[in-house]
């Protein structure tokens, strides 16, 4: 079995599903699983009309009815097919407006149709065109998750659930074309594991599928060497290890969710990286060994909006506890730290701008002096060997510097494949090309 992820893009109107089509044709001895996202835009315009309703009492679906009328009539689908989905959504937003309140759990509810509208489409197409296919939402395929609204994660034991579910629902001569993004908890309530989350669900299908391989497909040749928005001549990777992949995405990559290699890596599933636009480009396959592209770095990646906070406390010196009561205190306000720098006397952390930052420093206070800064970014060099190349650094640095980029924090060691580093949101277009000049040439 080959699962098979479809992304926004990659759905975004019948073109795109059309070719979808297609390459799911070509893989049809490989029983192609589908898990699908939202026409790209959908979801945005799913959230947005519920902060609108809470805001201003009013419920106004028009946007997001305009938009998926327009692709399931150029798919040629009736617009009975969807009907009922409108209804729900009318009825939630209209609930939304009148408790003037877009809770997390109202917004996951309201935020996973884009999937479910979508499947439908998709799945109808599909079998219009001569292969039989049925959408399935997938907490009807054993995808409960726990409460976690807004990033909900399967429960324990999920796998052999879906494994199941999966074989008792979906006929075997039909094509099953599976949500992304949503889930349910075991009570019932709708969920969604957070925005791009689709990659994650395929690979949890994946996994409890025991597919040989998942592919994801989406709007580039597989995962580049840099963000290709910034870098035109970014190169696409071959071939990339687990632990490479993981900390790329984690670190700002923009082609797969930070949590999509988890599933993957516990069932040892390869993921491969493939163009919807240009399916015949071999992409990039992400297995356990990875391998070697004759390069001395993989990629670089950039996480921008982060924050630094410093504690500067004479009670640090000596006194052994005094991070884990930092720690204690950060864990509490669900702060998440990136990297960590230490001196005798100070403590500097980076983590996300999150808007509870102030009453962060404040709780901080106890140990000594604080202080916040933001609009930082953390730049991530990875690659299969990074710690044990001489000159690796000299060679980022002095081309940082000639670049004009100040560093501020620099981490290196933790693993072996990873070198990040701090600087300013603002020199992220100096910064990157530098880089990728000197390191892929
Ligand atoms: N449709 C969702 C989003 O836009 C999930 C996804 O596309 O992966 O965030
Ligand atoms: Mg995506």
């Amino acid at each position: 079995m080959l699962v098979m992820k479809f992304g926004g893009t990659s759905v975004k109107d019948v073109t795109q599903i059309h070719k979808v089509l297609e390459i799911t044709r070509g893989r049809l001895k490989r029983k192609p699983v589908l898990v699908c996202s939202a026409h790209k835009g959908i979801t945005d315009k799913l959230i947005n009309a519920g902060h609108a309703a809470a805001s201003t009492g009013k419920a106004d679906p028009g946007a997001i009815f305009e938009q998926q009328r327009a692709v399931a009539r150029a798919a040629g689908c009736k617009d009975e097919l969807l009907e009922p989905f409108y209804r729900e959504i009318e009825d939630l937003l209209r609930g939304i407006a009148l408790v003037r309140e877009a809770s997390k759990r109202s917004i996951d509810y309201l935020s996973g149709f884009g999937e479910r509208m979508s499947c439908r489409v998709i799945a109808e197409y599909f079998t219009r065109q001569g292969l039989k296919a049925q959408a399935f939402d997938a907490f009807d395929l054993g995808y409960i998750t726990d409460e976690n609204f807004g990033a909900a994660r399967p429960i324990q034991g999920y796998e052999k659930l879906m494994a199941e579910e999966f074989a008792k629902k979906v006929p075997r001569d039909v094509i099953a074309v599976i949500t992304g993004f949503v889930g349910k908890t075991q009570k019932g309530d709708l969920t969604t594991v957070g925005r791009n989350g689709s990659d994650f669900t395929a690979t949890c299908f994946a996994a409890g599928l025991g597919a040989e391989e998942c592919e994801i497909w989406t709007d580039t040749d597989g995962v580049m060497t840099a963000d290709p928005s910034l870098i035109k001549d970014a190169r696409s990777i071959p071939v990339m290890s687990f632990a490479e992949a993981s900390e790329l995405a984690y670190y700002g990559g923009r082609v797969l969710h930070p949590s999509t290699l988890l599933p993957a890596i516990k069932r040892n599933i390869p993921v491969r990286v493939l163009n919807t636009n240009r399916p015949d480009h071999p992409g990039t396959v992400i297995t356990e060994n990875g391998g070697d592209n004759g390069l001395p770095v993989t990629s670089i990646a950039y996480k921008e909006n982060q924050a630094v906070i410093t504690i500067e406390s004479t009670l640090m010196l000596g006194q052994p506890g005094f991070l884990a009561r930092v720690f204690d205190v950060l864990g509490r306000d669900g702060v998440d730290i990136d990297m960590i720098a230490t001196s005798e006397v100070s403590v500097s952390m980076t983590c996300a701008e999150l808007p509870n930052l102030n009453a962060v420093v404040k709780h901080l206070e106890q140990f000594g002096r604080v202080s916040l800064v933001t609009d930082k970014t953390i730049v991530c060099v990875v690659g299969k060997n990074v710690r044990d190349q001489k000159g690796l650094g000299a060679k980022v640095f002095t081309a940082l510097r000639d670049a004009d980029v100040n560093v501020e924090m620099v981490s290196q060691g933790a693993n072996k494949i990873n070198l990040s580093f701090l600087i300013d949101d603002s020199a992220i277009p100096r910064a990157i090309p530098a880089l990728h000049k000197a390191l892929f040439g």
